[in-house]
Order: C-alpha cells, then sequence, then structure tokens
C-alpha cells in the first residue's frame, strides 16, 4: 500500500502547490512512491484519510480552523508548507489593524457601505487574526519560505516513505551566504534579515543581487536584540523596522518586535 497524500489549501497565492507540480523532472518518480488523493490543483477526487496532509496557507477564520482541525484529525502526519501557513505571510501584517480599518483600506469607504449588506463578505467581518498552522493544530513538520524550497519537499517525501527523519537547516541564512560567497548587503548600504532568518534556501535572494526579507522565519536562539540594534545603528526608524519584522513573520514572536512603530 503506496501511503495516501493530500494537500490543501488555505488562505495563500497557492503558488506552494504550483512549485510542487514544478517539481516535474521528479514528480512521477514521487508519484510512484504514494498515492495522491487531494490536490485541487491537480485532480478531483477526495478521500476520508490521509498518512500524509500538506497544509498551504494561513488560518483566517474560525471556519478554516474548524476545515482544518478536521483535516488533522483525519491525518496521520500533518505538513505545514510555505511561508503562509508556517509563519502567517504578508496577510498577518493586518494582524495589527483593526478589521473594519482593513476592509476601508482594501475596498475604500464607498465600496465599504455598498457591501457591508451583502452576506458574500460577511466572511471579512468575521475575520480576528491571521494564525499560522501551529497556532491551530499539531504541525510535525514545516516546510519553509516563499515559495517552498523543491528540494526541501522532495527530501521530506523521501524520508517520509523511507521512514527516517527529514533534517532541515537549523543555521542562518548568513551561513549559506558566505558559502555562495556573496558580498553582504550591510556593506552595499542596505540592511537584511539573514541573520535571524532560518536557512536552507541557499541564500537565493542574496546571491541574485537582493537581500533576504525573512520568508523562512526565525532561525532557533535568534539575538532579535542585537538585530534590532544593528537596524537602529543603520538608521532605520521604529516604523521601517516594524514594517522589515512583520514582512512575513507577523505570527511569529519576531512581527511583535517594533510594535510602537505603527503601519
Ligand atoms: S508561501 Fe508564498 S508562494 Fe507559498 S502560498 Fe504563501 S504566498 Fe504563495
Ligand atoms: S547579506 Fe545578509 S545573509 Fe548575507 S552575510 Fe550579509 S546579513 Fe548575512
Ligand atoms: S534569502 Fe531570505 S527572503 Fe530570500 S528565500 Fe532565503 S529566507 Fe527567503
Amino acid at each position: 500500500m503506496k501511503p495516501k497524500v493530500a494537500f490543501f489549501d488555505f488562505a495563500s497565492c497557492e503558488g506552494c502547490q504550483l512549485a510542487v507540480l514544478n517539481c516535474e523532472d521528479i514528480l512521477l518518480d514521487l508519484l510512484a512512491l504514494v498515492d495522491i488523493v487531494e490536490f485541487r490543483e491537480a485532480i478531483t477526487g477526495t478521500a476520508p484519510y490521509y498518512d500524509v496532509a500538506f497544509i498551504e496557507g494561513s488560518i483566517n477564520r474560525e471556519q478554516d480552523a474548524e476545515r482544518l482541525r478536521d483535516i488533522r484529525a483525519r491525518s496521520a502526519v500533518l505538513v505545514a508548507m510555505g511561508a503562509c501557513a508556517c509563519i502567517g505571510n504578508v496577510q498577518a501584517r493586518s494582524n495589527f489593524i483593526a478589521p473594519a480599518e482593513n476592509f476601508k483600506r482594501v475596498y475604500g469607504s464607498e465600496e465599504r457601505n455598498q457591501v457591508q449588506s451583502d452576506p458574500e463578505f460577511w466572511p471579512l467581518w468575521a475575520h480576528t487574526r491571521v494564525r499560522a498552522v501551529r497556532e491551530v493544530v499539531k504541525v510535525d513538520y514545516e516546510l519553509r519560505g516563499c515559495p517552498l524550497v523543491p528540494e526541501e519537499f522532495v527530501h521530506l517525501v523521501k524520508s517520509l516513505v523511507a521512514g527516517t527523519i527529514p533534517r532541515f537547516a537549523a543555521h542562518a541564512v548568513c551561513v549559506e551566504c558566505k558559502m555562495h560567497e556573496n558580498t553582504c548587503v550591510f556593506d552595499r548600504g542596505d540592511t537584511c534579515m539573514g541573520q535571524i532568518t532560518r536557512g536552507g534556501c541557499q541564500a537565493i535572494c542574496i546571491t541574485n543581487g537582493y537581500r533576504c526579507d525573512g520568508c523562512r522565519g526565525l532561525v532557533p536562539n535568534a539575538n532579535m536584540a542585537a538585530h534590532l540594534g544593528l537596524l537602529q545603528s543603520k538608521g532605520l526608524d521604529n516604523r521601517e523596522i516594524a514594517n522589515r519584522y512583520r514582512l512575513f513573520c507577523s505570527a511569529e514572536p519576531l512581527g511583535r518586535v517594533g510594535r510602537s512603530g505603527h503601519e
């Protein structure tokens, strides 16, 4: 019997599911190892039980949390897939703004008046707080990043099928950045989240000329005080620092740093 695997999406762009489908060179080999029983992006089937459930997206409404709990109850292993599921991602920035203000910013005052009576929009008013998957149910493994790293996905599936323990990077992005012999962006006059961000992405953004914005969330034991002091020493004010920390990580403790700097 091949393990039954399912994919579910919540609040997300579905980019992580596409990243899985884009593993073209190895997808057929993986399909020989597992039986995909639910995957809205690719098939129409459903199943009552899953050996492995992959969850994409953040949890925004109570009905999402209920659906997630139901999936958890029917899954032997549950994997949070991508930054939305692991750390809340950009949508969790709305946690720092009142729902009514959020609505106004997205739809404007006029539209707000028009749609307020439309039941289709009522779930938006019911939105309370964007949560990472692990804030709602027990998570067995996390595939971090926006989007996830395909090599980590393949490694996890192979490990689960083989019955071995998957290993993921527990070091900071800086380690991989140095291995790629990049010039540090601080030396270019910019700032970077690499010191406090969990590696595993091969510092791809810096290697391609940008900086790390922290999409993989906090590295274990991140020295937040030192990083905060570093950003301050580079001239960033409270608002800029809060925006940097909250870009991906508003559902992590990181997002709560610099709370005095409002949006
Ligand atoms: S982590 Fe990024 S790529 Fe994946 S679903 Fe969320 S927004 Fe899309
Ligand atoms: S560019 Fe960023 S990730 Fe690379 S060494 Fe500098 S701080 Fe670390
Ligand atoms: S370098 Fe930073 S922002 Fe880029 S993928 Fe890695 S963790 Fe994410």
